[in-house]
């Protein structure tokens, strides 16, 4: 991945601050914010709508809030950042804001229950951004039943081709901590984990809190380093510490969360405001600029674009949340949804030859592998239609969709594409 480092690693010195992006006039936002099935809306055409007011529930229990106040324009079927079409709803922007501009209204979370701490977070529609985007509460009740379960954050990006995490980490360092101490208390955690790069700022004095915890450092430049099986395995190595031993009774059963995240946490139960916004990496070889932006859902990819200075180079691809483990948008248009950390921009020069061709057994897939998979047999069984027995089941389950097989294959086959179906079956 030669072009990633070549344009984050000079945007790594850059970003001391970020840009709030222009309020969109027309926000275009989607009820399905991540994965999930599609809902109906909880407003209609020509209704006003103020600023962080409550638009659409989801049936995985996710809520969605308009990002600017202003009156409902229509309801209708789009493009969403994964290709599929899904109900948005067109607001046009007016009004009073109820949070911008406005002095924070802040909550002593210490005095709430832990009930009342998980309702905010329902409320507030906090989805949890580690991996893929599911509703945070909906994971901190299933996982109710697990006795001494741990809290983990992961502290910077697991895909090199974006910068978000770690930013947020570093600038709004006070309120993620602050907000990881406050869904360690609503999950019951025994125990909080930093996951940190080896030379990330961290403060311990900044956990306003009693609750244990331990940072643990990794060489995030390494690829793959912040995957769930990464984070394990940096923990457990660390055990024979004393003051380690306690945290490596952690597991995949723990909660793991990013910086975006605990942020979210931070601002629905402290400040009372639901997720509206998102820190959104702009980047890539096509524009004349890359930034930091903090930008409101229901902005359109474009409009970034331009905010940027325009492109110098016509993109071949559009590639959200980051260039190895993210996706490829075929529209423009496609407005940022919670789900959405970064928008890359990439010429055709930068674009390996994608034509697929039968496996050549070289064998390179299984020896990339850090979890030790054999992905060309895995993508075979998921693309074959060969039977897919508990066992297989189980070794795909191991696999943390680090993209490296897919990276490796010279057949240019979509390895952990399979791995991913054999998952979901
Ligand atoms: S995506 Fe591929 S390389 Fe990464 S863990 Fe899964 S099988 Fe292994
Ligand atoms: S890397 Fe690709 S071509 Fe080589 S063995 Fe794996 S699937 Fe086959």
């Amino acid at each position: 991945m030669r072009y990633v480092s070549n344009f984050v690693r000079s945007e790594r010195q850059m970003f001391k601050t970020c840009v709030r992006a222009f309020l969109p006039p027309f926000p275009v936002v989607a009820f399905r914010q991540g994965k999930g099935s599609d809902c109906s809306a909880v407003v209609s055409e020509g209704d006003a709508v103020r600023e962080g007011q409550l638009i659409a529930v989801l049936p995985d229990g996710d809520s969605v809030h308009s990002p600017v106040p202003g009156t409902v324009d229509s309801i209708f079927q789009t493009t969403l950042p994964d290709g599929k079409l899904g109900t948005s709803v067109k607001i046009r922007t007016g009004g009073s804001f109820s949070f911008l501009g406005k002095k924070d209204v802040v909550t002593n979370w210490h005095t709430l229950l832990k009930s009342e701490i998980l309702d905010a977070i329902k409320s507030c529609g906090v989805v949890n951004t580690f991996f893929e985007p599911e509703p945070l509460f909906e994971i901190i009740e299933k996982s109710s039943e697990i006795k001494n379960n741990f809290l983990v954050v992961r502290m910077f990006d697991e895909d090199p081709g974006r910068l978000t995490d770690s930013f947020v980490a570093q600038f709004c360092l006070s309120k993620v901590t602050e907000g990881a101490c406050i869904t360690a208390r609503a999950m019951g955690a025994a125990g909080i984990v930093f996951v940190l790069d080896k030379n990330q700022e961290f403060n311990p004095s900044l956990l306003n809190d009693s609750v244990p915890f331990c940072a643990v450092r990794v060489d995030a430049s390494k690829y793959p380093a912040g995957f769930r099986e990464n984070i394990i395995t940096a923990v457990r190595k660390n055990a024979r510490l004393p003051e380690y031993k306690f945290f490596s009774a952690m597991s995949r059963k723990s909660i793991f969360i990013d910086p975006e995240t605990a942020l979210s946490v931070y601002e629905a139960v402290v400040l009372g405001k639901p997720v509206i916004e998102r820190f959104v990496h702009v980047t890539g070889n096509c524009l004349r600029s890359a930034a930091m932006m903090k930008v409101r859902i229901g902005t359109s990819i474009s409009s970034l674009a331009e905010q940027c200075g325009g492109f110098k180079i016509a993109p071949a691809k559009i590639a959200v949340n980051g260039l190895i483990t993210g996706k490829t948008v075929a529209d423009p248009e496609v407005c940022i949804t919670k789900s959405i950390k970064s928008v890359s921009f990439i010429p055709s020069s930068e674009l390996f030859n994608q034509v697929l061709s039968p496996c050549i057994r070289c064998g390179k897939c299984r020896s990339v592998c850090p979890e030790h998979l054999y992905p060309d047999l895995m993508y075979r069984s998921a693309t074959e239609g060969l039977a897919t027995g508990n066992e297989l089941k189980k070794t795909a389950a191991l696999c943390s969709l680090c993209n490296l097989c897919s990276s490796a294959c010279p057949a240019r086959l979509p390895l952990s594409i399979g791995v991913r179906l054999l998952q979901e079956k």
